[in-house]
């Protein structure tokens, strides 16, 4: 398969290259130049493993990584439940925090940390992961790479903007992984990062590259998660509308990419938190930036979304046309919590605040549109409750119970270390590192 950029100079890569690149020489995202279609009519009669290959495989050519490995990496990818747990009615929560960092990111950092160590045999230089973390791609990334050989794993994260919890799960490992705090924002780490890429004397030191929603090898396999899910759903029996938690929106263009492989996927929400700019943009036509915001779905906090430039892209870059796909809703820190407290009294189900939010995109869309036909509203419940434990109202988190291997974690030292906010800094760091 071919990738190219979505810059304005198109500029035509490998799979593996683009995995090792992450981002394209003009500092845009990597797209695939072909979509090829799915029939999902054997789903219900396939194992999870074999859907995921008949998905993911045209997108990897066997010169890129060959079939017996791949269905290795595939296998040790989604070893994990995905749970489909009814909320009320028709809403169910797709809960995909079961793997060892508790967030949905996991499979993507599994799936990449299995591409890499198969690229990484053939590479002359070393290989360096950079990653700006918003908390939780920094956690499954730290889990997914740790003590894989000749791969070195550096984390920026925002210094005391992330949970207590995730900054314990990505500051407490070491051998291959370090962590290192900026003070400022995730869209300066993210800027950071993006700055390191363009670097010359990095990029002669080592192949550097990221493991955020921009390399394709971490994002693409979140399409994965919609298909597995018509494993156990008949589509011709309701209408299927996804809920979406969206931060760098990596996991919804996912989606829109399964619908537009075939998945009978009726609309999308993107729902948000008050980083709002794709909500603007599709209420008003204008994409304009605001600084970022804090707020209790952390790992949402992102002002200026990378991958919207893929669901761009994925809808011929025309503004109708995304609307006929996609409502966007943002929601408030009061309304995350309150939707938490009442689900829980009201249905018994602990939604972590991300998850809230695709709770409440679901149901406010229901409330503007109303439906003829049956319908069946589909949240991604990305994180799992406790990774945020801090952030809700103390008598739910009384309910919330810790299990042992994570008490240790969080009593666990930090190892992290800090820097200020500018690239020279980050830079120094890098270089003499040893890398
Ligand atoms: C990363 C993250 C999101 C946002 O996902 P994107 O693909 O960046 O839009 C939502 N919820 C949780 C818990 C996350 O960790």
């Amino acid at each position: 398969m071919i990738y190219h950029s979505l810059g304005k100079t198109k500029h035509y890569v490998s799979f593996k290259e683009a995995v090792i690149r992450g981002l394209a020489p003009d500092n845009s995202l990597y797209f695939p130049e072909q979509i090829h279609k799915i029939e999902i009519k054997n789903f219900p009669s396939q194992s999870i493993y074999s859907i995921a290959m008949e998905v993911i495989k045209p997108y990897i050519g066997p010169y890129d990584i060959p079939e017996k490995i791949l269905e290795e990496i595939i296998e040790d990818t989604l070893c994990l439940p995905f749970p489909l747990v009814n909320i009320h009615k028709d809403i169910y929560a797709l809960e995909l925090f079961h793997g060892p960092s508790m967030a949905f990111k996991d499979v993507g950092a599994r799936f990449m940390a299995g591409c890499l160590s198969y690229f990484r045999k053939e590479e002359s230089k070393p290989i360096t992961v950079l990653v700006a973390t918003s908390g939780d791609t920094g956690g499954a990334v730290a889990k997914g790479f740790h003590k894989i050989a000749g791969v070195e794993v550096v984390l920026i994260f925002p210094k005391a903007k992330i949970s207590r919890f995730q900054e314990k799960q990505l500051s407490s490992l070491e051998d291959n992984i370090t962590s290192l705090e900026i003070e400022g924002t995730f869209d300066d780490c993210q800027k950071l990062v993006k700055e390191a890429f363009l670097d010359k004397d990095l990029q002669n030191k080592c192949a550097l590259t990221s493991a955020n929603s921009i390399n394709i090898a971490r994002w693409l396999p979140q399409i994965l998660y919609y298909f597995i899910v018509y494993k156990n759903i008949s589509p011709s029996e309701a209408e299927v509308f996804f809920s979406i938690p969206c931060g760098n929106f990596g996991n919804l263009c996912a989606g829109m990419l399964a619908a537009k492989m075939g998945l009978p996927i009726k609309h999308f929400i993107a729902a948000i938190n008050s980083n709002d700019t794709v909500n603007r943009f599709i209420k008003t036509g204008k994409y304009a930036l605001l600084p970022g915001k804090y707020t209790l779905s952390n790992a949402m906090d992102v002002a200026n979304p990378s991958n919207f430039t893929r669901i761009w892209h994925l809808s011929d870059r025309s503004f109708s046309k995304l609307k006929e796909k996609l409502d966007t809703f943002s929601f408030t820190d009061e309304e995350t919590i309150s939707v938490i407290e009442s689900i829980f009294h009201k249905n018994g189900y602990m939604l972590d605040p991300h998850g809230a939010l695709g709770y409440l995109g679901l149901q406010k869309y229901f409330q503007v549109n109303s439906q003829n036909s049956r319908v069946l509203g589909i949240f991604l419940e990305t994180a799992h409750p406790l990774k945020f434990t801090e952030k809700i109202p103390y008598d739910l988190q009384k309910q919330i119970i810790i299990p042992e291997h994570l008490k240790k974690l969080l009593k666990s030292e930090k190892k992290s270390v800090t820097l200020p906010n500018n690239y020279p800094a980050l830079k120094e760091h890098l270089l003499n590192r040893g890398m």
